[in-house]
């Protein structure tokens, strides 16, 4: 049996000097959102209806407004390895992130969201080497730019019993 383990990923809470307003330009230019890092809140739809209820320090609270503007921090002083280079991943923030121990036995995760069919994977690209991403498609059962870790058979056959992944509930 192989042990996925919901992530709850976490960032270190914001303390009370970060408590202002942000006042962040909408990316489709539609609107002004704001932003607070203290509470760890955002004013926009994504936020509001998807993201206000997961706990603070969870990465699934990150809408992409929280996301960037905790990005033009210091990140590294946020979390662990894997967890800064799933924050950054441009392709975040995911509904649900699993982790489980890899071919290697070294942890690895994958991200999901929603109603997409790419879901990303983050494991080294080998020994020693740093977290890398990668894109899978998992009804084409192909990967992104044909760009596939190492272990990639035993991680698609790992994927299978992903929960909430196919038809696994
Ligand atoms: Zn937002």
């Amino acid at each position: 049996m192989i042990s996925w383990k919901p992530a709850l990923l976490r960032l270190k809470p914001f303390d009370r000097s970060f408590d202002r307003d942000i006042q962040v330009e909408s990316r489709t230019g539609s609107g002004r959102y704001t932003v607070n890092l203290y509470s760890y809140t955002c004013t926009c739809p994504d936020f509001v209806q998807r993201r206000a209820d997961r706990p603070p320090g969870d990465l699934g609270r990150s809408c992409k407004h929280l996301r960037d503007e905790v990005l033009s921090l210091d990140t590294d002083a946020f979390g662990d390895e894997l967890t800064r280079v799933i924050f950054k991943s441009p392709h975040g923030p995911y509904d649900r992130i699993w982790f489980a121990p890899g071919p290697d036995g070294e942890i690895f995760a994958v991200g999901m969201t929603d109603g997409k069919p790419w879901i990303n994977i983050f494991v080294r690209s080998g020994p020693d080497q740093p977290y890398s991403r990668y894109g899978y498609h998992s009804a084409d059962r192909r990967w992104s730019y044909d760009d596939s870790p190492p272990g990639e058979d035993i991680i698609v056959g790992m994927l299978d019993s992903l929960p909430g992944h196919r038809n696994n509930g």
